[in-house]
């Protein structure tokens, strides 16, 4: 084993509340886990050590909801959405015609890139989600390349109804529910639905979601991110994990989500591109509802992998303060996938760490859109930017 030891951090935020914030702070990775937090006068001896030269260290961000395995690009959807031309349904679906095209090579070449740019911004832990596929043997690909990027895949066989499947959609949320779920849930530790009107109503949302927790999946629900309705609530009756967007919450919502264990995850990264009203987080983190942060990349209506970018639209538009809006990007969503070893600066936690140029974290909301991030290491293999 080779201990390293990070020395010289002005501000240490370990998200751990026996311990809170250090100043002057030093931590100690052996392998991929962190086995020292403290003074940094107080070091222990390491076979090797960094000077952190009073940078600020925040735990990796955890991005809790992506959709990375794809091909194509939308900008002149996006061009056209900005320049007030009018939104036309089938953006999905466009996708979905060129991830079918692609080859396995094409959608893990891309993926790659994605991933390796979100980790240049910090981001330590990905989820993906399937759900470009559609059929049963595309799906099953793209779980395929999301298990070799992730150990957190999600089979998102519900994201929308193919335009083959249009006139019959509950054909296809019991193929959805039978073959395509059996090909897809050996490289899945999650099932997802997009409950939402013009997607899946809550009794198809029902189907998937018993089905994906038969087949020994956790559950997560795409839900109230365009209008009032059941998902969220649908969320919390079946224990999922996650309920994500949250945009259009009645009280009964707030109510049902502050009184589980279900996260809510907000994705503002999507109201930003789309131009819609955003979440209201001081709501739910005031009723005492769990709330995460994640990107929602995806070639539509996300196209950011920055969680930097989306802690400083959280902090601008939803409420949040800059300590909650950091606390939703990593510890946040590490509840949001149901794991305790991220998202925390503490002994035995995987060694997931970001180095900001700056002297505080709150500089990721003060300083928008500019790359603070220093260093990043992953399972504590570190990765300079
Ligand atoms: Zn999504």
């Amino acid at each position: 084993m080779t201990a390293t030891a990070l020395t010289g951090i002005g501000l240490l935020v370990t998200h751990d509340p026996e311990v809170g914030d250090l100043r002057d702070a030093a931590l100690v990775i052996e392998d991929e886990r962190i086995v020292w937090v403290g003074p940094s006068a107080q070091v222990p001896d390491a076979d090797d050590g960094t000077d952190m030269d009073g940078r600020c260290v925040i735990p990796g961000f955890v991005d809790s909801h992506t959709h990375v395995v794809f091909a194509g690009d939308r900008a002149a959807e996006f061009e056209a959405r900005m320049t007030g031309q009018p939104y036309t349904a089938g953006g999905i679906r466009s996708t979905t015609i060129a991830t079918r095209a692609a080859t396995d090579d094409e959608l893990l070449g891309h993926a790659a890139n994605l991933l390796a740019e979100m980790l240049a911004g910090g981001t330590t832990t990905t989820e993906i989600k399937t759900g470009y596929g559609l059929s049963t043997v595309d799906e099953q690909r793209c779980a395929q390349v999301a298990a070799r990027l992730t150990d957190e895949v999600t089979f998102l066989g519900a994201h929308v109804v193919p335009a083959e499947y249009a006139d019959r959609p509950d054909d296809y949320v019991e193929l959805v529910a039978g073959p395509m779920l059996a090909a897809a849930a050996p490289y899945c530790r999650w099932v997802d639905v997009f409950c939402e009107t013009g997607a899946f109503d809550v009794d198809q949302a029902r189907t998937v979601l018993s089905a994906g927790r038969a087949a020994g999946l956790g559950l997560r629900v795409h839900a109230n991110q365009l209008s009032p309705g059941p998902g969220v609530q649908l969320a919390v009756e079946l224990g999922a994990a996650s309920a994500d967007h949250c945009t259009h919450l009645v009280d009964a919502d707030i109510d049902a989500l502050a009184g589980s264990a279900t996260v809510a995850t907000l994705l503002p990264g999507a109201e930003f591109s789309t131009r819609s009203p955003y979440p209201d987080a001081r709501r739910l983190l005031d009723a005492g509802v769990t709330v995460a942060l994640a990107t929602d990349c995806n070639p539509g209506s996300s196209y950011t992998s920055s969680m930097a970018f989306c802690i400083a639209l959280a902090v601008r538009e939803t409420g949040m303060s800059p300590a909650e809006a950091l606390w939703a990007a990593t510890a946040g969503g590490a509840r949001a996938l149901r794991r305790d070893d991220i998202g925390v600066i503490r002994l035995g936690a995987r060694a997931d760490l970001v180095a900001l140029e700056a002297p505080t974290p709150v500089h990721l909301a003060y300083r928008p859109g500019v790359p603070l991030v220093a260093a990043t290491w992953k399972d504590g293999q570190p990765l300079s930017a």
